[in-house]
This record gives structure tokens, C-alpha cells and sequence, in this order.
């Protein structure tokens, strides 16, 4: 039905590139099917403590295997999932497939890995999405300090006093939250006072040649301070090199993820990590 209504919508359709188009029809498939295990697969990015080295979380990243489009990666999904509102269905089977993968590993023996998922502003403000997240703690018996949610700065600012809200809720109940790509959605200091935040996740422009970058230096530097005295952990993201690794390390920056130290993998692939006791080199 949904297809249908989209497929007479024809402004909408007129609108669109043949290849949003069909990312669009194949996305709404995949919900009404809900085909979500057939072509969607997380995979895991390690999140290293830069002075322990070792993996303390990993960040959960969607990918859809489709089989008209191959291959294809958030930014081609994401904005028009949210746009079309099918994002909500799928940050919930997200949410869900992650509170299944912490207990999976939490039976093999992996202890104190958190597991932090991104979530769309669109599901972080459904009246059920608390709801649905105690659900899914609850089925799979977590302590909630395994899961972390990242909320993007800019969405948390289009509606800032709503989002407080449900990030004060989510937060008593034990649920870690961070703020993810910080830095490139023009928050008001005076709000980062009052946010309810345990990381506080550097955007990954501010690292890229973040050593060499007078500019980005001074901005990153400042950054990893104010966290710290606002009691918040800090993640660099995009790590790429050993001269942004070794600038994060001097200047105290908590923890890194990025491609120096690992891509996103699937789940099997992290899983080794975790057995073969993969670490940063100090
Ligand atoms: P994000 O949450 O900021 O995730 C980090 C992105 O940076 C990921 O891109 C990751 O693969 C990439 N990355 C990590 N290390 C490096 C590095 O060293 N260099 C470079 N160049 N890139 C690096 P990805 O997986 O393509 O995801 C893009 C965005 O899509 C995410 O940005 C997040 O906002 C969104 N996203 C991904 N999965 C989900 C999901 O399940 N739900 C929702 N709502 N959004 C998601
Ligand atoms: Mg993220
Ligand atoms: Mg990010
Ligand atoms: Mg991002």
C-alpha cells in the first residue's frame, strides 16, 4: 500500500534520480517484506582506549546488501529512510540485532564491551521508542550500561528541549548516550552544559590532518578539554594516521576509532579481534 501511494505520488516521483528512485522503492520493499536479516548486516568498528589500547566498544554500522542495487552504503539509504519515515522500523530491528549481539558475545565470554548504535532523531522522538529499547535490554537480560546511543549534534538541535527530554530518561535508566560528530552542528555551549552525555564524539573533519592543522589542532585540543571538564569521555573518529593518533594521545583524548586501527567489519571478523586480544600499540 505504501508503494502504491508512493508510485502515484507523482511530484515526488518526478523529483527524484532513477537512482533514488529505486533506492527508494527497494527500501520500502525491504520494510513492508520486513527482509531486514536477508539484506541488511551490522558490522562493527572497534573503539580503542588510547592509553589502555584496548577495544572498549564498538560503533554499529548498518549495511544493505540489496539485490537490485548491490552493495549500498548509509548515506545513499539514511536520509531518504528518514525522509520517507522507514527509518523508524529500521533503527528498531537495528536496535534490536545489537541487544541480541552484546548477550551473543557476553556468552562467549567478551565482558565490558559496549555497543553503541546510531539513532535517527526520527525514532529517538516516536513516544515508544524508550519502550521499545527497555524491551529489547530486558528479552536479552543486558545491564544498560552496555548500550550506548549516539544522537547526531545537529538532530539533537532541532528540537533541543524535546531531546533532553528523552535523552534525561534514557540516561536514568542506565543507557550510555553520546553525541556524535561534534563540532559541525553549531550547538550552543549553554545547551552542552545541560545535555545528558557520557561521550562526546569529535567529528572526524577536526582530525583529518588534525596535527599538521594549527587551526584544527587549537579546535580539538580545546574540545577534548571542555568534554573533560564537563565530565563527558571522548572519542576521535577518523583516525587515519600515526601523527593524528600521537596528537590525540598527547592532548588526552580518551579513545579513537578509524581506519589506522580497524574498518568496520562483520561480525565474525570483530569477533577475532576480540579473541586474538587485538590492541593499539602504546
Ligand atoms: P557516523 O555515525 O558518524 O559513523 C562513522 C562513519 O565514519 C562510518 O561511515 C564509518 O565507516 C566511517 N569511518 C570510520 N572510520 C573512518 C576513517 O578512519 N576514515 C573515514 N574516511 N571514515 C571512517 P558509514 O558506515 O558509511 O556510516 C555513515 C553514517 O550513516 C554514520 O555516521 C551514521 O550517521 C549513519 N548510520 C550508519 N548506520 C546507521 C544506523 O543503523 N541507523 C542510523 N540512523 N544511522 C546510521
Ligand atoms: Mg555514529
Ligand atoms: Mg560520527
Ligand atoms: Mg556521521
Amino acid at each position: 500500500a505504501t508503494l502504491k501511494k508512493y508510485l502515484s505520488n507523482q511530484t515526488t516521483v518526478k523529483t527524484l534520480s532513477p537512482k533514488r528512485q529505486l533506492v527508494e522503492i527497494s527500501l520500502h520493499r525491504v520494510v513492508k517484506n520486513q527482509s531486514f536479516t536477508e539484506e541488511f548486516e551490522i558490522y562493527y568498528q572497534p573503539i580503542v582506549n588510547i592509553s589502555s589500547g584496548e577495544i572498549i566498544a564498538a560503533e554499529s554500522l548498518l549495511r544493505w546488501q540489496s539485490p537490485e542495487l548491490g552493495l549500498v552504503y548509509p548515506a545513499e539509504f539514511i536520509p531518504l529512510a528518514e525522509s520517507t519515515g522507514l527509518i523508524v522500523p529500521i533503527d528498531q530491528w537495528v536496535v534490536q540485532s545489537v541487544c541480541k549481539q552484546i548477550r551473543i558475545w557476553q556468552n562467549a565470554g567478551v565482558s565490558s564491551l559496549t555497543l553503541a548504535v546510531n539513532l535517527s532523531v526520527i525514532e529517538f522522538n516516536e513516544p515508544d521508542c524508550i519502550q521499545k529499547i527497555v524491551g529489547f535490554l530486558k528479552n536479552n537480560n543486558l545491564e544498560p550500561q552496555y548500550l550506548e546511543v549516539e544522537l547526531t549534534e545537529s538532530m539533537i538541535m532541532q528540537d533541543v528541549n524535546s531531546a533532553i527530554a528523552t535523552m534525561n530518561k534514557l540516561q536514568s535508566l542506565g543507557v550510555r548516550i553520546a553525541i556524535d560528530d561534534f563540532g559541525t552542528g553549531y550547538s550552543s555551549l549553554i545547551y552542552l552544559k545541560n545535555l545528558p552525555v557520557n561521550t562526546l564524539k569529535i567529528d572526524r573533519y577536526f582530525i583529518h590532518n588534525v596535527a599538521q592543522d594549527p587551526q584544527k589542532s587549537a579546535i580539538t585540543k580545546a574540545l577534548i578539554e571542555m568534554a573533560h571538564n564537563l565530565n563527558m569521555q571522548v572519542v576521535a573518529e577518523g583516525v587515519e594516521t600515526e601523527a593524528e593518533l600521537s596528537f590525540l594521545r598527547q592532548k588526552n583524548c580518551d579513545a579513537m576509532q578509524g581506519f589506522l586501527f580497524s574498518r568496520p567489519l562483520p561480525a565474525a571478523e570483530f569477533e577475532n579481534f576480540l579473541w586474538n586480544n587485538k590492541r593499539l600499540p602504546a
